[in-house]
């Protein structure tokens, strides 16, 4: 969420909806995985894929700001936790490869344009400016835009220092707070009987009875169904008036809940389907300040996730890697198991 941010976007060719990744074709992947000189250059993609947050690991293992074997280590291991079937050390590539041949590699972001969703303060949304699009002096067609967004609205991080001082910026959040198994705690039922939902304790407790205790390095989700209203701004928000912060209403996390996870658990942050991890009515953002202050990050306004099972699946979380940024724009994918 963002407290100042309206969004009115304005640009062309509006899309709603989560996009899937369109998977090659399973015989195509299958041949290639059987090449011995492919599959170091599929090991190279993978390699690519987990260091796209930015410019790479190692231009951050470079970086003097950023702790260079916290990005190594989390490049060299995808899931930095238990509970993710892919991640034996060596054989992470092929296991991505063969999900992804499988349809089993499925895409949890709204698409950015101009009916994207921001807090209500926020003066202009997401907008594309066609800077050239048609064909050039020599023939060939060229097209290119300009971006303009705010950093917080549609599928994004919350990086630390959006609510704690001094907490993680954008660039600097570690690949591990950013890959992980997906702990979905759903509460469709509850969100639908109360659209002031708060996630408690009690609906953790009860995700744990049924798969066993939250592993270390996982991102609790929470699934409201909110992400089928999107971009119905006055349904995914509770109000569509332009600087209208006093009818805010949709489901996310309580304080108990983020405070249980972050003494009883060890978790890399939490995301929700809604648009912030504090619930819609929140006057002070205790979640966000709690979790920010723990130099854990949020992620806000997924989609898709009715394809997401309780466990087993593995969210990688790459947003645009802004210098000092306090969040961004993100690609959220899930690996199913
Ligand atoms: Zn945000």
């Amino acid at each position: 969420m963002s407290a100042r941010g309206t969004g009115r976007g304005t640009s062309a060719a509006p899309r709603q909806g989560a996009a899937r990744i369109a998977a090659p074709t399973a015989p195509g992947i299958a041949a290639r995985i059987a090449s011995r000189g492919a599959r170091a250059a599929h090991r190279a993609a993978l390699v690519a894929l987990l260091s796209a947050a930015g410019c790479g690991a190692h231009r951050a293992a470079s970086d003097a700001r950023v702790p260079a074997p916290a990005a190594d280590a989390a490049v060299a291991r995808p899931a930095p936790a238990t509970g993710a079937s892919a991640a034996s050390a060596g054989a992470a590539g092929p296991a991505l490869l063969a999900a992804l041949a499988a349809g089993k590699v499925i895409d949890l972001t709204h698409t950015f344009d101009a009916t994207t969703v921001y807090w209500p303060t926020e003066k202009e949304g997401f907008r594309l400016e066609v800077e050239h699009d048609g064909p050039t002096p020599g023939g060939w067609h060229y097209s290119a835009n300009k971006i303009h967004a705010p950093e917080h609205g549609g599928t994004h991080m919350d990086a630390p220092v959006h609510f704690a001082e001094g907490r993680l910026p954008a660039d600097r959040v570690p690949l591990a707070a950013l890959i992980g198994p997906a702990v979905v705690v759903d509460v469709t039922a509850r969100a639908a009987a109360d659209r002031d939902y708060r996630v408690v304790p009690a609906d953790l407790r009860r995700w744990e009875q049924a798969h066993g205790r939250i592993p270390d390095g996982a991102i609790v989700v929470m699934r409201s169904g909110w992400d089928a209203r999107w971009p119905d701004r006055e349904r995914v928000l509770g109000t569509a008036v332009p600087g209208d912060v006093a009818n805010l209403h949709f489901p996310s996390f309580s304080l108990d809940a983020a405070n249980w996870l972050l003494r009883e658990r060890n978790v890399a942050g939490i995301a929700v389907d809604t648009p912030s991890i504090d619930y819609g009515p929140s006057k002070d953002f205790v979640v966000h300040r709690a979790m920010n202050g723990a130099d854990k990050p949020g992620f806000e306004n997924l989609a898709g996730l009715g394809r997401l099972p309780e466990a087993g699946a593995v969210l990688v979380v790459l947003p645009m890697k802004v210098g000092g940024g306090s969040g961004g724009p993100a690609r959220v994918v899930a690996i199913l198991p």
